[in-house]
C-alpha cells in the first residue's frame, strides 16, 4: 500500500478507487502539540472500533461521514476528502483550554453549548480563530460553510450527548474535523474517539479520555476498553 500521509495518530494509504483512501489508526499517543509522546499497544484498534461505531450511529442520524467500511482491526476504508483545516470544538462543560483561557472552573456547566474554531496548524499551535480569521486565511469558500460546520458540530453534540449519557458518560467537549468530498460536499472526517473527546464517568466522576495521558492520571487502555465495551451495549 502506498503511504500518502502520516500524522500523529493516523496513516493514510492509497486505495484501489481514486475517490477513496485507507485510514490506519496508530498506537501512538501525543499531547500538547506533540511535546508529550508515547505509545500504547492496542490503542489504534480501540480507536478504530470506537470511531466506526460512532460514525455509523451518526450516519443513521443523517450526518454524512467519510466512513465506507472497516477493513481490519486498525483500518477503515474512507471517502477521500480535502480536509478543511479547522478544528471544530464543541463544549458543554468548562475544561481544558477554555478553563485556562477564561478562568472558568473545570467541571462548571456552561449556560449554553458553545462552538469554537481553531486553525489546524502545528507551527502556530492550533490558535483559536473567529469567522473573519477563517475568511482571511481562505480556510473555507464562504461564511455559509462556517455555518455548516457549526450546525454539524451542534447536531453531533446533541446526538452524542444522549448517546454517551445512555452508557453512563458525560460528554464534556470534543473536537471534530470535516472535509470536502469529490462533489464538494462537507462531510465529517478524521475520528471521534476518547483521544478527541472529554468523557467523564457519571457515577465516579473519573476521566475516561486522553486527559489520563495528558496529565498522567491513569491507564488509557483500561478506560478506552471500557468505553468500547459500553458503546457495544447501546440499544
Ligand atoms: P482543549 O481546547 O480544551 O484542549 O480541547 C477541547 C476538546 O477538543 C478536547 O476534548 C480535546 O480532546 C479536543 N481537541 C482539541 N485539540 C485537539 C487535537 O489537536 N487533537 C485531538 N485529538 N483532540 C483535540
Amino acid at each position: 500500500m502506498k503511504l500518502l500521509y502520516e500524522g500523529k495518530a493516523k496513516k493514510i494509504y492509497e486505495a484501489d478507487n481514486p475517490n477513496e483512501v485507507i485510514c490506519e489508526f496508530k498506537d501512538s499517543l501525543t499531547a500538547f502539540n506533540g511535546e508529550k509522546a508515547a505509545s500504547e499497544s492496542g490503542k489504534g484498534e480501540l480507536n478504530c472500533a470506537i470511531t466506526t461505531l460512532i460514525f455509523k450511529a451518526l450516519e443513521k442520524e443523517g450526518i454524512p461521514t467519510h466512513l465506507i467500511k472497516q477493513i481490519d482491526s486498525t483500518k477503515l476504508l474512507v471517502k477521500k476528502v480535502d480536509i478543511i483545516p479547522i478544528e471544530v470544538v464543541v463544549r458543554n462543560i468548562a475544561a481544558g483550554s477554555l478553563s485556562k483561557r477564561l478562568g472558568l472552573k473545570e467541571g462548571e456547566k456552561l449556560p449554553f453549548t458553545i462552538v469554537e474554531f481553531y486553525y489546524k496548524n502545528d507551527d502556530l499551535n492550533d490558535p483559536l480563530i473567529n469567522d473573519d480569521h477563517a475568511m482571511i486565511l481562505n480556510l473555507v469558500n464562504d461564511r455559509k460553510e462556517l455555518d455548516i460546520l457549526r450546525e454539524y458540530g451542534r447536531k453531533i453534540n446533541e446526538f452524542l450527548t444522549k448517546f454517551f449519557d445512555k452508557i453512563g458518560l458525560t460528554l464534556v467537549d470534543f473536537k471534530v474535523e470535516f472535509g470536502k468530498d469529490k462533489d464538494g460536499h462537507i462531510i465529517l472526517a478524521d475520528e471521534i474517539t476518547p483521544d478527541s473527546c472529554r468523557l467523564w464517568d457519571k457515577k465516579t466522576g473519573k476521566k475516561m479520555d486522553k486527559d489520563l495521558f495528558r496529565f498522567d492520571l491513569g491507564d488509557i487502555k483500561e478506560a478506552y476498553t471500557e468505553i468500547l465495551k459500553r458503546l457495544k451495549e447501546v440499544k
